[in-house]
């Protein structure tokens, strides 16, 4: 059995995505070829968004994202301890300070309370310029923007919304990917919404932030790629793989339906034996991980293994016990949720053909 079966789905989907790398080999538009806008007109329409912005992969979305709201040298982009590294690395990629947050223990998500915490202890030391959220949409549940947004208000930030694990959440019919002034994802082949490779996109509805969206992805361009306004970068999404996601965008309605419908069962099955994931009323999740806390994880590991069921570990070790930051000088104990969250979570395969 596989964590996440890209083979079944690749035979499920085969004729369609063949056809469609072969339409890509006969034209020959590797780069920015028509699939990439048709891409990005029918994520805007799934998403309900003004405008997608593709890119290379969720990692540069996010770094694109940093760059238009201007995040430097001196700025706090405060962001949730518990979550993937790129999430808080392309915030100190940017010269910036991450102000690292502790988590809720029910939804794994950026806690709202210990985030306004933090941003007044910043305010306090007045060393850091406070300017915007990055949040996670982990395991593909969407964060509690509604409580985020009043916090952001009050404290004139931005929000980034990290939709890499989130594609397809929603809270109350609206989807993820819509829920920060700019959203980021990832296409890397194991998220809910993955090509053959690397992958990402921006989600916005400000006119301004996409054209300038569009013109760091093109190595800062004014009216061509020759014409140069600005320092970008060249981070671009391919075009076969564009062809690859609109049949897999076409498919993950029906894929986000048998994940849920999984999830359910896994939940009926292993209540009362696990704490098993909270989805708050309202809110929808992608399930890009299925995830269980137990107090003794590795020996329950050890017993899924012996059954020839593989698990995971999403994440182990928190951002401020990472090596790289370790001259932020966190202390083991800052964020008692997370830590908690980090020695017990694993979790179980998760597909759309599971
Ligand atoms: C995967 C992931 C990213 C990075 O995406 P890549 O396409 O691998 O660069 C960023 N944030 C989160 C939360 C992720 O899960």
């Amino acid at each position: 059995m596989q964590f996440i079966d890209l083979a079944a789905q690749y035979q499920h989907l085969k004729e369609k995505i063949d056809a469609r790398i072969q339409a890509v080999l006969d034209h020959g538009h590797y780069i920015m070829g028509p699939e990439v806008q048709e891409l990005e007109q029918k994520l805007s329409e799934y998403v309900g968004v003004k405008y997608t912005v593709s890119c290379a992969n969720g990692t540069d979305a996010l770094t694109l994202a940093l760059m238009v709201l201007d995040v430097k040298e001196g700025d706090a982009v405060f962001c949730p301890t518990f979550t993937f590294f790129a999430t808080a690395e392309t915030i100190a990629f940017e010269g910036a300070t991450p102000v690292f947050v502790d988590s809720d223990e029910d939804t794994f998500n950026i806690c709202p309370a210990d985030l306004e915490k933090r941003i007044e202890a910043t305010l306090a030391e007045g060393k850091l310029k406070p300017k915007a959220i990055i949040a996670v949409d982990l395991f593909g549940l969407p964060a509690n923007y509604p409580a985020l947004r009043e916090i952001a208000d009050k404290y004139d930030l931005k929000i980034i919304e990290d939709a890499a694990q989130g594609f397809g959440g929603e809270i109350n019919g609206r989807r993820a990917g819509s829920f920060g002034d700019i959203a980021t994802t990832s296409f890397f082949p194991a998220k809910p919404l993955g090509c053959y490779g690397d992958g990402g996109a921006l989600f916005t509805n400000n006119d301004e932030y996409a054209e300038l969206l569009k013109s760091y992805r093109v190595h800062g361009k004014g009216k061509d790629k020759y014409d140069n306004v600005r320092i970008g970068m060249n981070s671009r999404l391919d075009t076969i793989q564009a062809a690859v996601l609109l049949e897999k965008l076409a498919a993950f309605p029906q894929e986000l339906i048998n994940r849920n419908e999984a999830a359910e069962k896994y939940t009926a099955e292993l209540r009362g034996m696990y704490k098993t994931p909270v989805v708050p009323e309202g809110y929808v999740s992608s399930w890009a991980q299925y995830t269980l806390t137990a107090a003794d994880r590795d020996a329950e590991m050890a017993k899924y293994k012996a059954r020839g069921i593989p698990t995971m570990v999403y994440y182990g070790t928190c951002m401020h016990q990472q090596t790289a930051f370790k001259a932020l000088g966190y202390q083991e104990g800052d964020f008692p949720t997370a830590e908690k969250l980090a020695r017990s979570v694993f979790s179980l395969p998760m597909h759309g053909y599971l």
